[in-house]
């Protein structure tokens, strides 16, 4: 797992690229959702909260969305988020909430709240990027759309300190909700944590990318925590309110 998410595979350098994303925030309002959503999977909550990361590096491969790598942009990324409106736009977030909602609901014939709350788990990753991005988040696709950003990014403390308040509020949360099934219910899920804050650390401190490309290519490793979440939810169970 960790060689796919190194960055020898996409750039010279041969170690972890500071890409920067908001990071841990996004899983924490995924594992804090699990107690609101009994009947999902965790893999399924981080789909919800990571959606717009998930679609993003793959827009950006196809082209149809652009990065560039811009060092000293923001204390925290060196990302430049130059058009991203059909996975970041607050429109987009918007339609790929009722779209996800709906497809869960579909497949799993899930209650009409388990759709609701998925969608706002969906959203909740606009409001989190938008409290940390500079002014680049679109409110709609248009080209001449309003763009948003109260930049958390500009402090690395403040980055820091919210991310991992944020991380520590939702996993505990999710580990008071589930208790574990048997031994990989428990090192899965512990593992999963550290794995995210080495994980995030690397984010914050590795080197910067050498180009949008290759920061997309790092972030595709993001569907690999995915698989994860599942990993751990299915040895985990519900604790009965
Ligand atoms: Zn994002």
């Amino acid at each position: 797992m960790t060689v796919s998410l190194r960055a020898g595979t996409l750039t010279p350098a041969g170690r972890p690229v500071r890409i920067g994303l908001m990071f841990v925030g996004h899983f924490a309002v995924a594992f804090g959702a699990k107690r609101a959503v009994p009947a999902a999977s965790l893999g399924t909550l981080f789909i919800a909260g990571q959606l717009a990361d998930l679609v993003w590096p793959v827009l950006v491969i196809a082209g149809i969305e652009r990065v560039g790598v811009q060092p000293g942009l923001t204390v925290v990324t060196p990302l430049d988020f130059i058009y991203y409106p059909f996975s970041h736009s607050l429109v987009a977030a918007a339609a790929w909430a009722l779209l996800f909602a709906a497809a869960y609901s579909r497949l799993r014939n899930a209650a009409l709240r388990t759709g609701i709350v998925l969608a706002l788990v969906v959203v909740s990753h606009w409001v989190l990027d938008a409290l940390t991005h500079r002014p680049d988040m679109p409110l709609t696709v248009s080209a001449e759309t309003t763009r948003v950003g109260l930049g958390l990014w500009n402090s690395l403390a403040g980055t820091i300190a919210v991310e991992l308040l944020l991380f520590g509020a939702g996993l505990w949360l999710y580990a008071r909700a589930t208790r574990a099934l048997d031994r990989t219910g428990r090192r899965a899920l512990w593992g999963l944590v550290a794995f995210l804050l080495v994980i995030y650390a690397a984010n914050l401190f590795g080197p910067p990318p050498p180009s949008g490309m290759a920061a997309a290519w790092s972030a595709l490793a993001m569907w690999l925590l995915v698989a994860w979440g599942y990993w751990v939810d299915r040895h985990r169970a519900v604790v009965p309110v």
